[in-house]
Formats: C-alpha cells, structure tokens, sequence
C-alpha cells in the first residue's frame, strides 16, 4: 500500500452533485468518467493530495443504485494506491480478506482495482488501484 489514493462518495444525482462539491472544494471537476461494466458515472476533484471520486448511478440496475437503495448517500469506498495490484490481491486473500474479484479490472481514472469485501474489513468496502501504465 503507497497511499490513500481518494475517497468516493455515493450520489443520487451526479449533475447536482458536481457543482456543490466544485463549490465546497473550490475547485473544478477535472474529469467525468463512465464505467460502461458497472453502469456507474464518477466524477473527480483534486484537491492538494487529496483527492475525491463522486459516484453516480449510470441507468437502472448499476451498483450505486443498489447502494442507495440500501445506504443512501455517503462514503462509499476508500482507494488505496498500490504499486503491484496482483501482488497485494495474493497478499491480502492469503491474509483472510474476501476480494470480490479474482482479476484486477479496468477501472475510473486509468487503473486497474479490485475491491475487498466490507464484511472483512471492518464495514469499509476498499478498493486497491493501481496506474495502468502507458
Ligand atoms: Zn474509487
């Protein structure tokens, strides 16, 4: 684990939702992304080191619509950046923590991720991403 990589937030409405956090953050929005695979819209901030992935549901039947549906909005997951996805993914599930996936996927913002099961981590559902090199 390098960092924590950015915080990501479930939204109803990613079009309101953008506006207020360039508002709150006082800075713009430098990148609206669409995950085609699980129907999700993000959009993201940068602010210092810190940085922040808003999450929208895409069309009926994405993830963040499940979410909502069971959690409302909030923090959704927290990203850690990792230099060696496949490394850490063997590391962790030999350490107890359930992946919810087998393979590193493509996800938002050029990265390969994968996500541990809140259920092993305390309630927190964690996603390790890591730059897809060019
Ligand atoms: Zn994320």
């Amino acid at each position: 684990m390098i960092k924590l990589e950015h915080i990501g937030i479930a939204v109803k409405d990613l079009e309101q939702s953008i506006p207020l956090f360039e508002t709150l953050l006082n800075t713009p929005c430098y990148k609206t992304e669409i995950v085609e695979s699980e129907q999700v819209a993000t959009a993201f901030f940068q602010k210092g080191e810190s940085k922040i992935e808003l999450l929208g549901n895409l069309a009926a039947g994405g993830v963040i619509e499940k979410y909502l549906e069971k959690k409302g909005e909030g923090i959704h997951h927290l990203a850690f950046a990792v230099s060696d996805i496949r490394a850490e993914m063997t590391r962790l599930a030999a350490a107890g923590f359930q992946l919810l996936q087998t393979e590193p996927k493509r996800g938002a913002d050029n990265k390969w991720v994968c996500f541990l099961h809140p259920k092993t981590t305390n309630g927190v559902l964690i996603e390790l991403c890591q730059e897809i090199a060019d």
